[in-house]
């Protein structure tokens, strides 16, 4: 149990999550994984999301629980209606609602335009954006139905969207990648619009080199995590605990006025670097 800064400033010792029941989707590795641990730290129940390798998913259940808070895997492909309906109906049956949602599920089939086959196009679109749309509208539904719980949180929900710099960086080779998370931007931004009036919470968190299984080959030796390093003002690679405190923030009512925004988490990689020296 961490400590936590209330609005006024003041240090209390309660977490800053406590009470509240939250999804994390793609939570057996990397940002996932992390981000799940984090707000189990920070005092949620949390539903670990995976669709492949439950040993993994039963590792971040465990650690999570050591933690003094409940904690369950759910095998569920993000990008099926009825695998969605499904994971989120048994949280509001075992956990008895959903206070925050992180839709994290996401993966890349890179190819150049023209080896780039449709069904490399509809996997990304179908995991990446479906799937944020499918968790969305699910844990909407019960946030509607729930209501404002004053003792549990300012908002009825919070919704947080696992964007990524690419949703305003553009990136050859990877047009399946950066149009989905293009859309993750309009779909969140619209979503907020159309939730806030029922006291929902819409962001995003947008994250740029983390170092996870996703971008390996961009980090994993010393040649290619200079050339990365060049694009990061920061010159640090993320962790995936950067991100993770980041989603906590944000889910937290610290941030209760933050509707619609999308937090870029990225050492800098959105500043435009090759203009670092004029340009
Ligand atoms: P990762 O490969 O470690 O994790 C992705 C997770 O999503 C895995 O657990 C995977 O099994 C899961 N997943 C894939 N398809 C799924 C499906 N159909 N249903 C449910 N789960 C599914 O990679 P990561 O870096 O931790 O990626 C997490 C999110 O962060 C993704 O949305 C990714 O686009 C985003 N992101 C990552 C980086 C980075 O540098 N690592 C940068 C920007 C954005």
């Amino acid at each position: 149990m961490g400590t936590s800064v209330s609005v006024d400033g003041q240090i209390t010792a309660f977490p800053l999550l406590r009470g509240q029941k939250a999804l994390v989707t793609g939570a057996n590795s990397g940002i996932g994984k992390a981000t799940a641990i984090g707000l189990g730290r920070m005092g949620a129940d949390v539903v670990v999301n995976y669709v492949a390798d439950r040993d993994a998913a039963e590792k971040v259940v465990q650690e999570i629980e050591s933690l003094g808070v409940r904690a369950y895997a759910h095998e569920a492909d993000v990008s099926s209606e009825d695998q969605v309906v499904g994971m989120v109906s048994r949280m509001v049956e075992e956990l008895g609602t959903i206070d925050i949602l992180v839709a994290n599920a996401g993966l890349q089939r890179d190819a150049p335009l023209t080896d780039m086959t449709v069904d490399q196009w509809h996997k990304v679109l179908d995991v990446n954006l479906t799937g944020q749309f499918l968790c969305a509208r699910e844990a909407a539904k019960e946030f509607l139905r729930r209501g404002v719980v004053p003792e549990v949180s300012s908002s009825a929900g919070k919704i947080i969207c696992m964007s990524s710099v690419h949703q305003i960086i553009p990136w050859a080779g990877h047009v399946n990648y950066a149009a989905s998370k293009g859309g993750v931007l309009m779909l969140m931004q619209t979503l907020a619009q159309e939730l806030a009036p029922h006291r929902i919470r819409v962001n995003a968190v947008a994250p740029g080199a983390i170092r996870t299984p996703i971008n390996r080959s961009a980090w994993d030796t010393p040649e290619a995590e200079a050339s990365l390093l060049s694009l990061i003002p920061y010159r640090r690679v993320g962790e995936p605990e950067d991100i993770a405190r980041a989603v906590a923030v944000l889910a937290s009512d610290l941030l209760d006025y933050v509707v619609g925004s999308t937090l870029y988490v990225d050492g800098g990689m959105t500043l435009f670097p090759g203009f670092a020296t004029g340009g």
